[in-house]
């Protein structure tokens, strides 16, 4: 590590904005020099505790923005850099849902994690899992939590659209007996594997890293908001749901008077405010990896013609990376715990297109955008825009789209204006976004043509 890297601790990433609140940092920092604070615009950052920070930089050194070297990461998970710069290393993909149909029904999307946890508890090849749950006195936050029973593993069901410092618990894991599994987004894993790296301890204790495949996360006052569409207080809800019960199904809140109110995820203000990057974390506009490229197993939802047209149960693509995932989810399949079917890598990647050209496409022309701004834009993006396809003429015209409904959601007189804005109006912008980023991936891939 360079002398100027070892003068920075990670309050200078905080102040740059690319903090994605992983929590990787604080877990690892050898001073206990870092706490996780909850902040007033709805997500996680560090704090450094004044006078305990002895610059050792190794919290630098883990943090997926600080450290964004993908190639680094790619040689230490697989030993190389991937052929296919969109979906990375991969073995095989699929598409599935666990056995159990009640299961299935509750989990986001056919609940193929939670069933291969469940697998693995069963079967005694770990002792614990690193997962989520919704927080019980407020439940528009979501906190991390070592499960390890099988009723814990249930209560983690689901996914949760906000952020949630999970590699906080990393030190519970390197502090605790026994072999782990880790479920994380793609910021969590990178920050992970780069601890991993850094820490033989750990790296023989998480023996399972599944990922999920992720656009963006969205502050909790992007949770308020769809509540207040919903025609619901913050101070009135009991528990809530992002999804579940059904596929691909919408937010279920129940209300402390009892009372229990949906709203489906598709073609509401669910997907609306939450497609559109209103309430993002702005360490999401530089993440350029959709598919969590750094798990054992990539999961995400089954968004292909066929099965939303028929399915309503729930169904996952699920992209196994290394032996060690391929072979769980065929012992699983063998065991009856899940069930699945091979899928084309191609159809893999139609079924992310929008997100998959914004992440590895439109990078080049947010980065250009920023650095005309004069902001700083990480090293992976600015050093090796050749891991990017080539953004057209009309990823310019997008770029700035998301930076602009960021500030709209973030700035407390236009955010009152979201409020009262016309539904239409706002789907009608975003497909404009999403036309502007009209893909042209096919002609890229070997399995295509
Ligand atoms: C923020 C976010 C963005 C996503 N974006 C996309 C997308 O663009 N396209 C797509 O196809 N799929 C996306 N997904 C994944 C998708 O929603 C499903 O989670 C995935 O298909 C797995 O479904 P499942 O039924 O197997 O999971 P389940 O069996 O329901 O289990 C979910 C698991 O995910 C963990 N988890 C939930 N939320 C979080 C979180 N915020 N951070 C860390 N761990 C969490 C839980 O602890 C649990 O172990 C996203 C998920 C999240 C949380």
């Amino acid at each position: 590590m360079k002398k100027s890297d070892r003068d920075q601790n990670i309050t200078t990433i905080v102040s740059r904005g690319w903090c994605s609140g992983c929590g990787t940092c604080a877990a690892i920092c050898p001073q206990k020099a870092l706490t996780i604070e909850y902040t007033a615009d709805g997500r996680y950052i560090p704090r450094l505790i004044q006078g305990k920070c002895n610059h050792c930089a190794l919290c630098m050194s883990v943090c997926p923005a600080a450290n964004d070297n993908f190639d680094q990461l790619n040689r230490f998970v697989f030993g190389g850099i991937p052929e296919d710069k969109l979906l990375g290393h991969y073995t095989k993909c699929y598409t599935g849902y666990c056995a159990d149909s009640s299961l299935r029904w509750k989990a986001t999307s056919g609940g193929l994690i939670t069933a291969l946890l469940l697998y693995l508890l069963r079967s005694g090849r770990i002792d614990g899992a690193l997962v989520t749950r919704i927080n019980k006195d407020d439940p528009l936050k979501a906190e991390p939590f070592i499960a390890r029973s099988e009723d814990e593993i249930l209560a983690s069901i689901g996914s949760k659209y906000v952020p949630i410092p999970l590699n906080r618990l990393l030190d519970q894991i390197l502090s605790e007996q026994g072999r782990f599994a880790v479920v994380g987004l793609p910021c969590h894993l990178h920050g992970i594997r780069h601890a991993e790296m850094k820490n033989k301890k750990l790296r023989d204790k998480i023996h399972y890293h599944f990922g999920l495949v992720c656009s963006r996360t969205m502050s909790i006052h992007g949770t308020e908001f769809i509540l207040h569409k919903m025609g619901v207080s913050r101070d009135e809800v009991a528990e809530l749901k992002y999804r579940g019960d059904g596929w691909p199904s919408g937010m279920i809140v129940t209300l402390k008077s009892g009372e229990r109110k949906y709203l489906p995820m598709l073609g509401t203000w669910w997907s609306e405010i939450f497609g559109g990057y209103y309430f993002s974390n702005y360490y999401c506009t530089l993440c350029t990896d959709l598919f969590a490229e750094m798990s054992d197993i990539s999961f995400a939802d089954a968004y292909l013609p066929d099965i939303i047209k028929t399915d309503k149960n729930g169904t996952s693509i699920a992209i196994t990376r290394t032996t060690v995932g391929d072979r769980l989810l065929k012992t699983a399949v063998i065991d009856k715990a899940i069930e699945i079917s091979d899928l084309s890598p191609g159809a893999a990647l139609r079924s992310q297109k929008a997100m998959l050209l914004f992440k590895k496409r439109n990078i080049s022309a947010r980065a250009a955008y920023l650095t005309i701004f004069g902001k700083l834009v990480p090293k992976n993006i600015r050093l090796n825009q050749n891991k990017f396809l080539r953004p057209t003429l009309l990823d310019y015209f997008a770029a700035p789209t998301v930076y602009v409904n960021i500030f709209i959601s973030k700035n407390r007189v236009l955010k009152r204006f979201l409020k009262y804005i016309p539904f239409t109006f706002l789907v009608l912008y975003r497909k404009a976004f999403k036309l502007l980023l009209a893909p042209h991936i096919k002609s890229q891939r070997r399995d295509e043509s």
